[in-house]
């Protein structure tokens, strides 16, 4: 029997062959889950102005503390345009201009009000002003290239004036489920098959990172498989399901060689999923994953989404690893990196019953995948593990 290659040579493998995708204009509104091609540079200061940070009076404090004729208003977006004398003070709302030569805002909670006069205790100078810039300067990074835009990035990029910003393209993934067997859920089953569900897991586990067309499954039929392959290589990164094991029905690995496909490796020792194939045809890369869905499950998460973020230019392509304590003692496999099925709850994971690669029921209980190290005995309770969180 051939070795199995090693987890972590096997994720360099995929990650060496990654090609950046070019860049393109993209408006914010459509920029989820992008990545930054370039820096994103603000367009103005933040705040733009000397702004208040509280509902109050704008003085000056020197003039503190002491009684302050109230001359004017400063509301937000409508500035007090006169100019403020000696032991005057401005009525003034959160985030509204602070008039020149003001230079401490005294919140409303903390003054008497008298008729057209204020009561104002002592104030420090540049008390509840938001300086101009203070956030980020005009002209300055506001996220740096490589930077995944997630619902706090694009906020920031909306509040620095950027309308739409240089992103990596994305990735264009076709999927290609193999298997005679394979029924679409509604559908009469007949003797010996069952529900297809690996392509469904593969677009929603993707969706966020790629454009993920399904094409028609195949059943394992070499010309069936030819046409639909070849398709699926026109893509950035082409994904099948199942035929890539031993088994005469399992047709993948030499359909792609027929397609001109190098394969890069087969076969890794990780359970689930050894018999997982990856090959590249030009730019084009094709992970060939075995059937079992959680199998696929892993696979996507060891090998296919790492891959798409490097794709994108992301900084930290992953196998994105957390660290956690294990719940309850694991046995570790001498010959293979072991993922299982658990629950994170408080940085504490417990790894499922049912972890037979086939239990894609079991595992939607799951929202983690524990790393169990190839060696020898177990690892006990309480020990440290690393995880990968799945959504
Ligand atoms: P294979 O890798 O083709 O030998 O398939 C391994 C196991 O996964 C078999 O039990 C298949 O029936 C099952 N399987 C393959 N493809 C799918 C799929 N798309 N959805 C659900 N189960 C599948
Ligand atoms: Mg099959």
């Amino acid at each position: 029997m051939d070795a199995l290659l090693p987890l972590e040579d096997a994720i360099a493998a995929v990650l060496a062959e990654v090609r950046p995708l070019g860049a393109e204009r993209v408006a914010l509104a459509d920029a989820l889950g992008r990545v930054l091609a370039e820096p994103a540079l603000s367009a103005t200061d933040l705040p733009p102005f000397p702004s208040s940070s509280m509902d109050g009076f704008a003085l000056r404090a020197a003039d503190t503390p002491g009684v302050l004729a109230v001359v004017g208003h400063s509301a937000a977006g409508v500035p007090w345009t006169g100019e403020l004398g000696a032991g005057q003070a401005v009525g003034i709302a959160t985030g509204a201009v602070v008039p020149a030569v003001a230079d401490a805002v005294i919140p409303i909670e903390r003054v008497v009000v008298k008729d057209n006069s204020v009561e104002v205790e002592a104030c420090e100078r540049g008390a509840n002003i938001r300086l101009p810039g203070g956030d980020v300067e005009r002209g300055a990074v506001v996220l740096p290239a490589g930077s995944e835009l997630g619902a706090a990035q694009l906020a920031a990029l909306a509040a620095a004036g950027v309308p739409a910003v240089a992103c990596a393209r994305r990735p264009r993934v076709r999927v290609l489920v193999t298997g005679t067997e394979l029924r679409a859920a509604g559908e009469e089953l007949r003797p010996g098959e069952i529900y297809e569900s690996n392509g469904t897991l593969i677009r929603a586990a993707l969706s966020g990172e790629a454009d993920v067309e399904l094409l028609a499954p195949v059943r394992d039929d070499e010309a069936a498989h030819t046409e639909a392959l070849a398709r699926a290589l026109e893509a950035d990164v082409a994904l099948t399901s199942g035929g890539v094991s031993v088994g005469p029905h399992d047709l993948v690995r030499a359909v792609a060689a027929g397609l001109g496909v190098t394969e890069r490796f087969w076969r890794v020792a990780v359970k689930p999923g050894k018999p997982v194939l990856f090959g590249t045809r030009g730019h084009t890369l094709l992970f060939g994953l075995p059937g079992n869905p959680v199998s696929v499950l892993v696979g996507l998460e060891l090998f296919v989404r790492p891959a798409l973020r490097a794709l994108q230019g992301t900084a930290d392509p992953g196998p994105r690893f957390e660290p956690a304590r294990l719940a309850r003692p694991a046995r570790l496999d001498p010959a293979r990196t072991v993922f299982l099925r658990a629950r994170l709850e408080d940085g504490v994971v417990d790894p499922l019953s049912g972890q037979e690669s086939h239990m894609i029921v079991r595992a939607a209980a799951a929202n983690a995948l524990v790393h169990l190290p190839r060696g020898e005995g177990e690892l006990a309770a309480g020990e440290p593990v690393r995880i990968i969180r799945l959504r």
